[in-house]
Formats: C-alpha cells, sequence, structure tokens
C-alpha cells in the first residue's frame, strides 16, 4: 500500500506544518513514491511533468536530508535549465522551508553576480541554479562545494536541449563523488537515458504516466470566464436552464467550495451539498450515499475529497476552477461518462488558466473545444486581488516559456479602480500563445 498521508511519508513537524499553509493535503503520486525512496539515500531518476507535484517531490526530501542551517558551505544543488524555473523551485523551497532556519539561494544569469556572491559568502545550504551561472560563479572561487552531498538536475531533457551538458559535466567534475543524484525529466530521450547511466548509481525509477487519454463517451468543452463572479453567474444558468440530474462541481479550494454551496443553497439550485476534507467523515459518509441514491442534484467537492468517489451516473461534470495538477482533469471529468452512458465536462477558465487548459489538452491528447458564453449571462467585473493574481500568473507562465520575457505586471502595476490594460492588450496573444 502506498502511503496516503504526508505524515505516513515521516517528514519532520516543520515541514508538515508548512505544507499545511500550502495547502497541500495530500501527496501526489510521484511524491508518494519519490519521498520515500530518496529518503532512504537512493539515487532517483524519476520521470514526471509539470503540473505533477515533482517540485516538492525532491524539494521535500533534500530539505529533509539538510534540515538546519549549518557552517557556510553549500550542501545541496539543485541544477535547473532557466532563471524563471530557478526561482520557482527557490519559491517553493523556501515556502516549504518556512518553519527551518535554512539558507536557500537562487544563482543565475542576466543579472550582475556580484549579489550572488555576496549571499553566497554569507553562508548557504541550498543553491538552486542554472548551471552557467553556477559554474562562473565556482570559478571565481566563492563556492565551496566539499560538503555537496545531494545534487538534484531538475528537467533533464531541456536543459540538454538547450546545450547545457558541458557546463554540467563541469560541475560534476568539482563536487564530491560521494553523493546522492536525483534526476527529473518529463520525457526519457535517449540523451537522457545515457546521461542517467553515467551520473546516477544504480537509480530508483519512479514514473508517473498519468491516464493520457480520456474516456470517449465524455463531451468536453471549456469556457473562458474572465471571473468567480461570472463563473458562479453561469453555474447559475447552466442549473436553471439545462437538463441536470446529478451534477459534479469541483473547485481548487475548499473556501469556493463553501462559498459557491452557500449560494447554490440560498438560490434553491439544489438540493446541494459540499464535500471537502475539514468536513467529519459521517459528514462525507452521508453526503455521499445522499448523492448516490439521487437525493442530491448538486455536490460541490474538492478534488482530495472526491477520489474516492464512485457514483457511475454522474450527468455532468463542471470544473469551477482548472486543476493545477493536470492529472486531476482525467480523474474529475472520469466522474462522468461511465459505464457506456454519454457524459458531459465543461470547464470554467479565466485568462490566466488558459495556459493549464493548453496543458491538459497536451496530456489528454485532445483539443477540448472552446464555447462562446450566452450572450446573457452578466459578465462581473474582476477584483482588483483578481486582476493582481491573474496578472501575476500570466507573468510568470510567459517567464517559463521564455526566460528573456521581462515580466509586464511588474512595470505596469494594476491600479484599483483602474483596467488593467496589460491584460486586454495581451488577451489575443494568450489564445495565440495556446496553439
Ligand atoms: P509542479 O509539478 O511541481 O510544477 O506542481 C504543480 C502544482 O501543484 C503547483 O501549483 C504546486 O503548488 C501544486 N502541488 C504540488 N504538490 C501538491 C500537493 N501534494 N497537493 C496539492 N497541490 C500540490
Amino acid at each position: 500500500m502506498p502511503p496516503l498521508s504526508f505524515k505516513d511519508l515521516k517528514l519532520n513537524p516543520q515541514l508538515l506544518n508548512a505544507i499545511e499553509d500550502m495547502r497541500y493535503e495530500k501527496p501526489t503520486a510521484i511524491q508518494q513514491k519519490a519521498i520515500p525512496l530518496v529518503l532512504n539515500g537512493h539515487d532517483l531518476m524519476g520521470i514526471a511533468q509539470t503540473g505533477t507535484g515533482k517540485t516538492a517531490a525532491f524539494v521535500l526530501p533534500v530539505l529533509m536530508k539538510v534540515k538546519y542551517a549549518q557552517g557556510s558551505d553549500v550542501r545541496a544543488l539543485i541544477l535547473a535549465p532557466t532563471k524563471e524555473l530557478v526561482l520557482q523551485i527557490e519559491e517553493v523551497a523556501k515556502q516549504l522551508a518556512t518553519y527551518t532556519d535554512l539558507r536557500i539561494l537562487a544563482v543565475y544569469g542576466g543579472v550582475g553576480p556580484k549579489t550572488q556572491i555576496e549571499q553566497i559568502e554569507n553562508g548557504v545550504d541550498i543553491i538552486v541554479a542554472t548551471p552557467g551561472r553556477f559554474m562562473d560563479i565556482y570559478l571565481r572561487g566563492a563556492i565551496f562545494t566539499k560538503h555537496l552531498k545531494t545534487l538534484v538536475l531538475d528537467e533533464a531533457d531541456k536543459m540538454m536541449d538547450m546545450g547545457f551538458m558541458p557546463q554540467i559535466r563541469k560541475i560534476l567534475e568539482v563536487i564530491p563523488v560521494k553523493r546522492q543524484n536525483l534526476l527529473f525529466s518529463a520525457t526519457m530521450p535517449e540523451r537522457v537515458v545515457a546521461l542517467s547511466e553515467e551520473f546516477l548509481e544504480y537509480p530508483e525509477r519512479v514514473e508517473v504516466a498519468p491516464q493520457a487519454t480520456t474516456i470517449e463517451t465524455i463531451n468536453q468543452a471549456y469556457y473562458e470566464i474572465p471571473n468567480i463572479k461570472t463563473k458562479i453567474n453561469f453555474v447559475e444558468h447552466l442549473l436553471q436552464t439545462e437538463k441536470f440530474t446529478r451534477v459534479l462541481i469541483f473547485t481548487k479550494t475548499k473556501q469556493t467550495a463553501d462559498n459557491l454551496f452557500k449560494y447554490l443553497d440560498r438560490k434553491g439550485l439544489g438540493p446541494v451539498r459540499v464535500l471537502h476534507s475539514n468536513k467529519g467523515q459521517n459528514t462525507r459518509i452521508h453526503t455521499m450515499r445522499l448523492f448516490k441514491e439521487g437525493e442530491l442534484k448538486v455536490l460541490v467537492a474538492t478534488d482530495v475529497a472526491s477520489r474516492g468517489i464512485d457514483v457511475s451516473d454522474v450527468s455532468h461534470v463542471i470544473n469551477f476552477d482548472v486543476p493545477t495538477l493536470y492529472e486531476d482533469y482525467v480523474h474529475r471529468i472520469g466522474r462522468t461518462g461511465r459505464a457506456e452512458k454519454l457524459g458531459v465536462a465543461i470547464t470554467f477558465a479565466n485568462e490566466a488558466e488558459l495556459f493549464h487548459i493548453a496543458n491538459i489538452e497536451k496530456l489528454i491528447r485532445k483539443s477540448i473545444p472552446q464555447k462562446k458564453l450566452p450572450k446573457n449571462i452578466k459578465i462581473e467585473a474582476s477584483t482588483f486581488e483578481e486582476k493582481q493574481d491573474i496578472a501575476r500568473s500570466i507573468d510568470h507562465q510567459k517567464r517559463k516559456d521564455d526566460p528573456t520575457f521581462k515580466g509586464a505586471f511588474h512595470e505596469k502595476k494594476a491600479r484599483p479602480g483602474k483596467d488593467n490594460k496589460w491584460n486586454s492588450k495581451n488577451k489575443s496573444k494568450s489564445k495565440k500563445r495556446r496553439r
């Protein structure tokens, strides 16, 4: 039996607290498989795409191993192909290390090395770096690698595509031979296999092969909907006008699930109930029974709560948010269209979430048709916070795709009451990017 909770993975209380803050409720498949192996000291070859939780799968055991600040020399090195990915990994690592005193530093090019060198000289436990800049600073004599015990190569396939192999080879020459190595890659082309043979010692191989195709009997579509309020208007419209008999609505957070439930209940659009992990076991079982027996029209649920749901004839699945763990999309829509019955899965995406739709299409190897919102749906204005979140998230994605992208969000800060020009100007671009 694979472990089911983060506690079962034997992570320390500091990390468990941070995981709770981040609202991760349950380890993902790659985390369940990889973390125990890394904690046991194995070299690891992990095959996993973005969206599977792979970052935390290597960051958590690295944090367990490095544990607390010690001396001044780096003890774990994480290499990644782009500045943006380096910054993202650093961010996840810092969040997960909130309750430790670990010193985590991102090292990347495009800015002068002086500050990074100073920070390294002040003492550092974990460095997340692009290979070129790491080697550059090493050659200036600012990095001592004697205490380095763990090396992670993230997105190895991309690093090889980008021609980083010579730098990586040089790094391997200047770090201790006796160390633990982790290699993560989304794909396994011949070159990555060769690298893993050269670089890993008796590695354990873990792979998450998300179910790639979705059942043919599911009719899928998505709508671009700018914000939560408009999403709510559309749910209301669908429940009022369409022949929905047993609808499962998925949300990313418990808070959204609760809010949506209250709204639908107040409007008399049920019978409706809500299911998430804050609900007691008995309530959950009872709610499930009501839904199965056809006593409810609508069930609002978060992903974690829904894993075990076995209801065979859900008429409609609505993804109120696009899942960032892409496998969840497959789990979610698999609730409908079971046993040869025709099911319908409808996804609501704001401008930032369109990016995830494109990735989900890659995963399921199928395009999801876009539909237009009916004209009579009231389009609400986005709140200032929502606009900020969306702009920030689009920036994040753009920089991930193109490390030279400067980040419009930081240059043109949205102001309350003003329309965020950046958003509307880039609408067409964000559509183009998807194809
Ligand atoms: P990654 O594949 O590392 O890029 O992660 C994809 C997304 O999943 C990120 O938004 C993470 O914050 C999120 N994530 C990672 N692990 C978990 C988890 N155990 N539960 C929920 N979300 C997670």
